[in-house]
């Protein structure tokens, strides 16, 4: 076998496994026509090399922006260096089916795609090759695991029988409430409530009628709360609300609202009706609370108030 046709064959090999390996390998002109198209394209596109040879890229796909992609390629054209997209950026370059049987739940094929810049003999760019790399299998196990991590967090913040914030993530917002006051000294106001008489509810009807008053008076609390006041469950019966950017008077408002819905709704549950209030204490921030739970303290010492002055009323200090 003479040299030539050793190399020949080489050559036929390489272009054989460019054409079989799985990776998408595109070569373009400057004027962005398809000018060589391996079998992964052939395959995933559905279109041969000799439907797309010749052809405008953007004409045949048109999901690929095309000044946006332009701009890519023509610094590669000019500085002769590789230039990348990754999935996080652009899920695909090609919207191509994705026909993975274990990421079957992707849509589409994730990309990351490789400019690279082809020079001719004379050391001119004439051409620009694009390497199309099939990454689902890996965005899809991120994606999931981002979804299920933020399922979790949301999952440890969050009280399971009412599906307010929990005790240690409420306390966390109010200490972040608390340092912005120490900054800015707006006003801010806290409240506490506790449901009156609480026991006799569970020793009359049992613990399942006791859960139910619970989650109705957190359903109350969501009813009447904005969307920037941090409701919370304190303890058993307990919940706090913290209204930001409120004076202990619009605190009252609110407090009195919410204690006039509790008085008047009946809980229902199975042939059990039954009614229940609440007791509240409010406190405005000021100067004379050093730390966040001085501030708690001064809402829980109103709370005890309205308990000893008879229950079912709002008491702010
Ligand atoms: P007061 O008006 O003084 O608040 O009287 P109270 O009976 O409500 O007294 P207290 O607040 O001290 O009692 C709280 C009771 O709440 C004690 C506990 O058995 C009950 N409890 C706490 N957590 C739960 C819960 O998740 N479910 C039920 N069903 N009961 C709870
Ligand atoms: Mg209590
Ligand atoms: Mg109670």
């Amino acid at each position: 076998m003479s040299l030539d046709s050793k190399q020949m064959n080489e050559l036929h090999w390489l272009m054989e496994m460019l054409h079989n390996i799985d990776v998408g390998l595109v070569v373009l002109n400057r004027d962005y026509q398809i000018q060589i198209w391996n079998g992964f394209m052939e395959n995933h596109s559905g279109l041969l090399p000799g439907e797309v040879k010749g052809k405008l890229l953007f004409d045949l796909f048109e999901e690929i922006p095309q000044a946006w992609f332009q701009n890519k390629a023509e610094s590669v054209f000019l500085l002769k260096n590789k230039a990348f997209t990754i999935w996080e950026q652009r899920p695909y370059l090609f919207k191509f089916q994705n026909y993975r049987p274990i990421t079957g739940s992707a849509d589409y094929m994730y990309q990351n795609t490789t400019f690279i810049p082809l020079l001719s003999a004379s050391g001119e760019v004439t051409h620009l090759c694009l390497l199309v790399y099939d990454v689902t299998d890996s965005a899809v196990h991120k994606s999931d695991l981002e979804q299920v991590n933020s399922e979790l967090a949301t999952l440890s913040q969050t009280d399971g029988l009412t599906k307010l914030f929990n005790r240690t993530h409420w306390e966390r917002c109010l200490l972040a409430e608390y340092k912005r006051w120490t900054r800015s000294q707006q006003q801010s106001s806290l409240l506490m409530l506790d449901i009156d008489h609480f026991k006799r509810v569970n020793d009359e009807y049992g613990h399942m009628v006791g859960d139910e008053v619970i989650k109705h008076l957190a359903g109350a609390i969501k009813d009447c709360v904005r969307e920037t006041d941090i409701a919370g469950r304190y303890g058993g019966e307990e919940f706090t609300v913290m209204l930001p950017d409120t004076d202990s008077e619009g605190a009252r408002v609110f407090a009195e609202r919410l204690r006039a819905k509790v008085a008047r709704s009946i809980i229902q549950y199975n042939d059990i009706e039954l009614k229940y209030t609440v007791s509240m204490g409010i406190a405005q921030i000021d100067k004379s609370m050093t730390s966040h739970e001085a501030w708690i303290m001064s809402a829980d010492k109103a709370l005890y108030q309205s308990k000893d002055n008879g229950r079912n009323q709002v008491t702010v200090i």
